[in-house]
């Protein structure tokens, strides 16, 4: 950076795993701003280091955001130039920096993005599903009520969905989503992207929760899980018939379970068998 130029808030991207993804633009500036804002200061001073980046670095995370802003408001308006990094990917993505970014635009100071690595962009281009349109949904809550009302308001979502999810959890989530959304929409668990293991995978939803259920690897390092949206020819009231059959059925006969979703969903009885002989047969 030159002695004149404005005071900047960069924030920079840095790899989620594969250090060749950092981008020259990236270790110039890292390397001329005054101070670095970093989530972990010895994770990242490992990657600094790597790049011969000699910058001094703060810490920045979720417990001191609201009060480190200010101190590096503080800096930028007296002409310091400073970069936001976080541990991997892009800042601000299920990452902290927004309290910073949204303090320092209020005060009229620039803010540019050097971007990078983001694992949902990553996952989603190589997944094969749907990708015009897509709601990205951060980490879904870790207990199942909360879990599983988190993936009911998102039953009738038309977009790709898509999750990032610890892989304690991923088996769990995976059998929550075939309960909620049926065991046939197309989802592609994505993981341990740009590193030695990177496993991309691509089936519906059932056969997805069985090669995981039946592979412990599978339930290892980082994931993103992503959900192909409901068909927009199928309607709400079907997704939830779906919804509602889909559970009945595990512990039911056809009949009964049609009989029941009849009633309590005020849809014909034939319409509730021969969507659940559908769902049954396939
Ligand atoms: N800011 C990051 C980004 O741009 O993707 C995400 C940070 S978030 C705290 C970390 C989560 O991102 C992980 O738990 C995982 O769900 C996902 N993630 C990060 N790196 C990944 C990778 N290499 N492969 C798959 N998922 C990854």
């Amino acid at each position: 950076m030159s002695e004149n130029e404005t005071a900047t808030l960069y924030i920079v991207a840095t790899p989620i795993g594969n250090l060749s993804d950092m981008s020259q633009r990236a270790i110039d500036v890292l390397q001329h701003v005054a101070v670095i804002a970093a989530e972990d200061t010895r994770h990242s001073g490992h990657l600094l280091q790597h790049f011969s980046i000699t910058t001094p670095i703060v810490s920045l995370h979720e417990h001191n955001e609201q009060q480190r802003s200010e101190v590096l408001l503080t800096r930028l308006q007296q002409g310091e130039s400073v970069a936001l990094i976080s541990d991997a990917g892009t800042p601000l993505i299920s990452d902290p920096g927004y309290r910073l970014v949204s303090l320092v635009r209020e005060h009229g100071i620039l803010v540019v993005p050097v971007p990078g690595s983001c694992a949902l962009i990553a996952a989603l281009s190589a997944s094969g599903l749907p990708s015009d349109r897509f709601a990205f949904e951060g980490f879904l809550p870790s207990k199942q009520g909360a879990r599983q009302q988190a993936l009911q308001n998102l039953a009738t979502e038309n977009r790709t969905l898509i999750f990032y999810e610890s892989p304690r959890r991923i088996q769990a989530t995976l059998m929550d989503m075939v309960a909620i959304f049926g065991k046939d929409r197309s989802a592609c668990l994505a993981r341990e992207l740009t590193k030695l293991h990177e496993t991309i995978e691509t089936k519906p939803l059932a056969e997805l929760l069985d090669w995981v259920a039946n592979d412990e690897n599978q339930q290892r390092g980082e994931c993103v899980l992503l959900v192909e949206g409901v068909k927009q020819q199928q309607s709400a009231d079907e997704v939830e018939i779906n919804r509602v059959l889909t559970i009945l059925l595990k512990e039911l006969p056809v009949k009964k379970a049609a009989a029941i979703t009849s009633s309590l969903l005020e849809v014909s009885k034939n319409t509730a068998y021969d969507m659940a002989l559908k769902l049954q047969h396939k």
